[in-house]
């Protein structure tokens, strides 16, 4: 049974801790709330704290420390102190630290799981596969700790020689968003684990909690003290941003917003820091007259309802052949509607809360527009009356592309859809966007589906299927949806720096 999501004003505000099950308590009193700063848990400058929210309800959760701007140097000057003796650890060693922590993820993942749901309102059982997910980027860079590789070259006119040498870009600072707590923070830390750098890492302030679980496990895999330091807080700007201008970090790693990346690159140039952007997308799913259908409708499932529809590769926009338009709307609606809502600790739920009340208020405004614009409600449209920040599963057809869901993010429970009649419109219309992260084809035709994947200007492509991430390859994004690639035999080049050593034989 799901929760029943009944009107309340507001234990949104209320500072009472949510009451829960046992396990629930349990799982909140183990993990720790304090920041990690060289290896030491300890409390804010001062004793500040932060509020976590449970989006399910609105209530209070817990509270974690709230880092002032001196805490976070600390942090910082802890990884700098920290850097040349993990730079100097084995490859081997730093593997092995890294699959302890598979282990210990795969080991913890039901309370885990448990955790991320209180804070960040998914359901379990995607929380677990988030867990998996995030796992395998330690898995996956503890075989390219032991990889990286240089080069030795003669010179073209002879005599000399090159050697190539990679080394640990150095310090980093790593800030993850709250839709992936767990796996957008593995993504940058395997790699950064993987090539020796040590860290700085700042979670969301809405999805802490899955960070400092994470730390815990490190600490107890065998990181050394400093190696990643932990620092929740809700000014964000107010304590990365004398990080960033120190110039004793090399390298800011960033997943988020494309509002808040292009901040940071404006901060990261004065001292020329490396960058990592990876940031909001607006992924096109298109949908050819020549596709199966119930695949297409399956891959928009996955593509839409993955995490609430919260995700950066979320299809934003569904394109389908005017001839297959209505039936796969009308099945599209049919799979939707029967998506049981409510608190995703619940068993049998499929969509939980957003994660908090502008998201909930951004997806009704965009939904409004769209239908004052002329598209037709299929399924869902509104939100319940009731505590907690829920969105239904909605299908709205005949969306016009002046719509502001066209061109902004929903990220939420929501399948946009617009027919169309022929391939280069469909195409045109894809690539009218700043943002080019992912987009999704289906069609049975090999030749229009290499033609389509090559034209459209996104950095993935998911043919015939609506998941494109695995830690294997090579995720990121082009034009505004940023700079660099997470995961994949080239993830770990992002923290690497290349030396040329030039050597004279004579
Ligand atoms: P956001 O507002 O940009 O926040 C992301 C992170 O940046 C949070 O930790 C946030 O801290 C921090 N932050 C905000 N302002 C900052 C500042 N001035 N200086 C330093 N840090 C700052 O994004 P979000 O709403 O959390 O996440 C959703 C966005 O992330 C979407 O656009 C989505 O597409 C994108 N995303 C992209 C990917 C990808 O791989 N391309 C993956 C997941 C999400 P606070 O929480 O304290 O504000």
């Amino acid at each position: 049974m799901s929760t029943q999501v009944t009107k309340s004003d507001q234990s949104r505000a209320s500072t009472q801790p949510v009451a829960g099950s046992a396990r629930e308590a349990a799982v909140l009193e183990a993990v720790p709330t304090q920041l990690l700063i060289g290896g030491q848990w300890r409390d804010a400058e001062g004793g500040a704290t932060l509020e976590v929210i449970d989006p399910s309800t609105g209530g209070v959760l817990c509270e974690v420390a709230d880092a002032t701007p001196a805490d976070g140097m600390a942090a910082l000057d802890a990884a700098v102190a920290a850097q040349p003796g993990f730079a100097a650890m084995s490859p081997r060693e730093r593997a092995d630290i890294l699959t302890r922590a598979f282990e210990l993820l795969h080991e913890r993942i039901d309370d885990l799981a448990l955790l991320m749901t209180l804070e960040m309102g998914k359901p379990v059982a995607e929380a677990k596969g988030e867990i998996a997910y995030a796992a395998e980027f330690f898995r996956h860079f503890a075989g390219e700790a032991t990889r990286i590789s240089g080069g030795y070259q003669t010179a073209p006119a002879g005599g000399a020689r090159f050697l190539i040498a990679r080394q640990p870009v150095g310090p980093c600072l790593l800030i993850t968003p709250w839709n992936f707590p767990m796996a957008m923070g593995t993504r940058k830390l395997g790699p950064a684990i993987a090539a020796g750098c040590t860290s700085v890492i700042k979670p969301a302030h809405q999805t802490p909690l899955s960070m400092l679980a994470l730390g815990q496990i490190l600490l107890e895999a065998g990181l050394p003290e400093g190696v990643v330091n932990i620092v929740t807080c809700q000014g964000a700007g107010k304590v990365m941003e004398p990080l960033i201008r120190s110039g004793k970090a090399r390298k800011l790693s960033f997943t988020g917003s494309t509002k808040v990346g292009k901040i940071l690159l404006e901060q990261c140039a004065e001292k020329v820091l490396r960058t990592s952007m990876e940031l909001g997308g607006n992924a096109p799913l298109i949908v050819f007259e020549d596709a199966d259908v119930e695949e297409a409708v399956a891959g928009a499932l996955a593509a839409k309802m993955r995490n609430m529809g919260e995700a950066c590769t979320a299809a934003n926009r569904i394109y389908v052949h005017e001839s297959i338009a209505e039936e796969f709307g009308r099945r599209l609606g049919e799979e939707m509607s029967s998506m049981p809502m409510g608190r995703g600790t619940e068993p049998g739920v499929r969509v939980g809360p957003l994660i908090d009340e502008a998201a909930q208020d951004k997806v009704t405004e965009l939904v409004t527009d769209a239908v004052d614009r002329g598209a037709t409600v299929l399924t869902g449209g509104s939100a319940p009356e009731g505590e907690g920040f829920f969105y239904p599963p909605t299908v709205l057809s005949g969306v016009s592309p002046e719509a502001r869901m066209g061109s902004e993010e929903i990220f939420g429970p929501v399948a946009a859809i617009t027919s169309f009649s022929t391939e280069d419109e469909v195409v045109a219309a894809a690539n009218d966007t700043p943002f080019g992260l992912v987009a999704y084809v289906f069609t049975n035709d090999l030749r229009r589906s290499l033609r389509v994947a090559e034209a459209l200007e996104t950095g993935m492509v998911g043919l015939n299927q609506g998941v494109v991430s695995n830690p294997a390859a090579p995720f990121g994004g082009v034009k505004e949806s940023g700079l660099g690639r997470e995961g994949g035999d080239t993830g770990i080049d992002e923290f690497l720096e290349t030396k040329y050593i030039g050597i004279a034989l004579a």
